[in-house]
């Protein structure tokens, strides 16, 4: 992965010799872009880079609909194994992971468990397990703003397999527990 300032310096160029190297990441808005999208360009503060569209999708980002990162064709050797990596990520956002192991998602996908986690590591930059995590993660936190559900409810409907366990990887993802999320927003609405 290139490093902030010369991805800085290509988007703010719109340089088209970086589409498809990185992608860009906007905090404020939760897309991603390709460095050559037409739309406004955002502040430097308030972007993030990947190098791929699956890794911004992890990230919790969604395709921008002007420059579609998901779709353009970049490198030959993506266009083959994209649909795989996407495909695993949406069988895994469905908790393919949480029921089943990273093997018999392989065989789903029909490729071996090695391709699997190569492929990964390539285009997503996690393995499909931590790639698990981080959708559990996203789903818990999601939970704690919309619902009033038990820390207990919110653990296990996210896929973890116990409380402890999701206070960990929260604690570590965020640096703060989960409980205090939902604190914050108590405050700031009020009640
Ligand atoms: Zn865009």
């Amino acid at each position: 992965m290139l490093d902030f300032d010369t991805c800085n310096t290509a988007r703010l160029k719109r340089d088209a010799t970086f589409d498809g190297v990185f992608f860009i990441g906007v905090k404020t808005t939760g897309i991603y872009c390709r460095p050559v999208c037409p739309a406004r360009q955002p502040l430097t503060k308030n972007v993030a880079f990947y190098p791929s569209a699956p890794a911004a999708e992890v990230a919790g980002l969604r395709p921008c609909l002007r420059c579609r990162p998901d779709t353009a064709p970049f490198c030959p050797a993506w266009i083959g194994t994209k649909s795989s990596v996407n495909r695993a990520l949406t069988l895994i956002k469905e908790g393919a992971l949480d029921m089943g192991n990273v093997t018999q998602l392989a065989e789903r996908l029909g490729i071996g468990p090695r391709q699997l986690a190569r492929l990964f590591k390539q285009h997503v930059g996690a393995t499909p397990i931590q790639t698990a995590q981080t959708f559990r993660v996203q789903r818990a936190k999601n939970l704690l703003s919309d619902t009033t559900q038990t820390m207990a409810q919110i653990a296990f409907e996210s896929g973890f397999k116990s409380v402890r366990r999701f206070n960990a990887v929260f604690l570590k993802l965020y640096g703060r527990p989960p409980s205090s999320i939902r604190r914050t927003k108590r405050i700031n609405s009020g009640d």
